[in-house]
């Protein structure tokens, strides 16, 4: 008999997401099926609804998600870091599979620019086109050849591999690879969103002195400091006037040379003027926050030059920064109650929780599927 799946599909832009069955096939060659256990809701499913991003529809939404091997295809015998696979273990994967052959794929080796048709599970695939379950919003998920699988470690739940869903790789990239925090240094973190948060942890793995949280609201920058992410938190709603943040930054800096590292994680262009006032001469900043584009922004260039400043982006995150991720789960479960980032909704209560995404009442919304 053939198992089926409901699947919670994006039908028409700004409308509510559908609960929509669908055959699950069996795996070919190199495939798997997954059966989902959870999956996160992040920032760019509320603008995937909203109709914002040039996507296929219909879709089945869900480019996080953790899960339990249902039925492996003939070939795929072990994990991308050699474990081997069996029916029944969770597993977590890349959402996006590169073409593997144009030049950034191949000769840049950054695959989050691939120009080839990078598939990306919960986004770019519609739900018309076999095999349908390309999405982890959905009882079963079908993962294609070439995607990258790995194991979750032993000692992390399925809810906290999920709990910072995307922002995690993302973090990775931005704050592990694009720029160097060393023992000592002190970092400012702009943003409390998933992103930020995960950009704070790392900061702190990797031996930041203190990091510095400019974010809000209020009962996010307490919830955030009650988890000891960041050692200092200052409120932008209440200190309103950026000139102001800037000095309160400095002050905390050795000779208020400003910061050696700052992440920006807000999405607001207007933070990336504020970046480069509080980094120090020759210091650091990551932009990883500005996913959609909001326009232009005034900045003063010459302190680019001036401070002989380093400035770089970071678009997505490729398996390095996926595996990256999945890897230090054990080193940030040690410090950091992730767990607790997390509100967990039904599967069939998708549209509230992007709702609740939207206006910024949840910090983390996960999909609970199923949980055996
Ligand atoms: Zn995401
Ligand atoms: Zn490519």
């Amino acid at each position: 008999m053939t198992t089926r799946s409901r699947a919670v599909v994006l039908e028409e832009f700004g409308r509510p997401l559908q609960l929509r069955e669908f055959d699950v096939p069996d795996p070919g060659e190199m495939s798997a099926v997954v059966r989902v256990g959870y999956a996160g809701v992040c920032g760019t499913d509320v603008h995937l609804r909203a109709g914002k991003l040039p996507v296929p529809t219909p879709v089945v939404l869900g480019h996080e998600a953790v899960g339990q091997v249902s039925a492996l295809g003939k070939g795929l015998t072990h994990d991308v870091l050699g474990n081997p696979l069996h029916e029944g273990d969770w597993v977590s994967w890349l959402n996006n599979v590169a073409c593997g052959r144009c030049r950034f794929c191949l000769v840049e080796h950054q695959p989050t620019l691939c120009t080839g048709n990078r598939k990306i599970y919960g986004i770019n695939q519609s739900s018309d086109a076999w095999p349908h379950l390309s999405g982890g919003w959905s009882d079963y998920i079908y993962l294609q050849p070439g995607t990258v699988l790995v194991k979750m470690p032993e000692v992390a739940t399925p809810q906290q591999v999920i709990s910072l869903g995307c922002a995690g790789p993302t973090a990775v990239h931005g704050v592990l690879d694009e720029v160097r925090v060393r023992f000592g240094d002190t970092v400012v973190v702009q943003g409390s969103g998933p992103v930020g948060l995960a950009s704070a942890m790392y900061a702190q793995l990797a031996g930041a002195a203190q990091v510095i949280v400019v974010g809000g609201p209020a009962a996010r920058l307490e919830l955030t400091e009650q988890l000891g992410i960041g050692h200092h938190h200052l409120d932008i709603f209440e200190v309103t006037d950026p000139a102001e943040r800037v000095e309160q930054v400095r002050r905390r800096t050795d000779g208020n040379a400003g910061a050696d590292v700052v992440i920006e994680a807000t999405g607001a262009p207007s933070a990336v003027a504020e970046a480069i006032e509080y980094a120090r001469p020759d210091g650091s900043i990551s932009v990883v926050g500005q996913y959609t584009d909001h326009g232009t922004t005034p900045i003063n260039p010459h302190l680019i030059t001036r401070k002989n400043l380093n400035i770089s982006g970071s678009w997505g995150f490729g398996a390095r920064h996926y595996i990256g991720y999945v890897s230090s789960l054990p080193q940030l479960l040690e410090r950091f109650d992730l767990g607790r980032l997390v509100s967990e909704y039904p599967l069939t209560d998708a549209n509230s929780a992007i709702d609740d995404v939207k206006a910024g009442a949840v910090l983390k919304a996960v999909l609970r599927v199923s949980d055996e």
